[in-house]
């Protein structure tokens, strides 16, 4: 790790306008940013503690929903009795991230902005266009089992690992933004992360200067609520792939079907087709099929990852087995 210079902010104003210093990070719960500096993948000159500025409450919003503060700890989100009540999607895809030490320092703004574990990127001897623009890309040749098959680029197939966004995209939650002038903004979560695209060392549209605030939910909604996490091992794993689901089923017919996936992209997968796909349908392997068509059409493997494609198929029909059968 190289040295750095270390101090604590005091405000929220404080805190943006560090992190508008290319020079300077803002360090929260730390728990993916120094493993990084261990590895020197990130080399800041200075490092500033922004756990004092607030932005750790966990509150009903006016309209029903629930606000989940940026400083918020991923096992205070958790375990939070309305999150377990009306939001249990949320609670077990954290649950299924990480262990409980590192959920007891992660915060939920720092879980947003996770960076990818690609070991070309982790790797400071090895080529990737993420960390080294224009070095190469050593995966997409290479190692790649952990890798994307939908909205990849030329530039870069890594994955977004994180659990908990794909259970905020299919929640539909918002991010709300602020900046060291002042201004606020909000973005949904299905937008807040980037496809590599040409620029792949952009993970999210946080502008220089810009800071989570806090999360929030819209008011729950009725269904059945499932996280599902295939990954290489029972203990903790990133993700083969997810699928986060809240799944309605009345009358004998699919009323409600909001999907989203990890472990295939850049970002948590939300194609708003997929779900529509699926309403007005019965619960039958056909319907399941015409979903993971959908979800399916444009993947594409990279050797090692091929398997992803099936596991997917499989993995969606799963979630809409348990979905029907919690229905029934
Ligand atoms: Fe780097 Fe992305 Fe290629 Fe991994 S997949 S080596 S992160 S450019």
């Amino acid at each position: 790790m190289r040295p750095f210079a270390y101090d604590k902010a005091r405000s929220i104003e404080e805190a943006a306008s560090i992190v508008s210093d290319e020079n300077a990070m803002a360090i929260a719960g730390g728990t993916n940013l120094l493993d990084l500096m261990k590895l020197q993948v990130e080399t800041p000159e200075r490092l500033s503690d922004i756990n004092r500025i607030g932005f750790g409450e966990i509150e009903n919003t006016a309209d029903g929903g629930l606000s989940l503060g940026a400083l918020a700890t991923n096992t205070e989100t958790a375990v939070h009795p309305r999150v377990r009540a009306d939001y249990p999607v949320l609670s077990r895809a954290i649950l299924a991230g990480a262990t409980q030490q590192l959920r007891n320092k992660a915060t939920n703004g720092g879980n947003l902005c996770q960076r990818t574990r690609c070991f070309y990127f982790t790797n400071i001897d090895q080529p990737c266009n993420k960390r080294e623009p224009g070095s190469g890309c050593g995966a997409i040749d290479g190692i790649a089992k952990l890798h994307a098959i939908l909205g990849t680029s030329e530039q870069c197939i890594a994955t977004y690992p994180g659990d908990m966004a794909v259970a905020l995209s299919a929640l539909d939650a918002q991010v709300q933004i602020a900046s060291a002038d002042g201004a606020k903004r909000t973005v949904p979560v299905r937008d807040f992360h980037c496809l590599p695209g040409d620029t792949p060392w952009r993970e999210n549209v946080l502008d220089d200067g810009e800071i989570i605030t806090a999360i929030t939910l819209p008011p729950p909604v009725k269904g059945t609520q499932i996280y599902r996490k295939v990954r290489e091992r029972s203990s903790y794993a990133f993700a083969l792939v997810s699928v986060a689901a809240i799944v309605e089923i009345e009358d004998g017919l699919f009323s409600r079907a909001d999907l989203a996936f990890g472990g295939l992209a850049h970002k948590p997968w939300h194609d708003p087709r997929i779900g529509e796909a699926l309403i007005g349908q019965p619960p039958t392997r056909e319907a399941f099929d015409a979903a993971a068509d959908i979800l399916l059409a444009d993947a594409r493997g990279f050797g090692e990852n091929d398997f992803k494609i099936p596991l997917a198929r499989r993995t969606l029909h799963a979630v809409l087995v348990h979905a029907a059968e919690e229905a029934a």
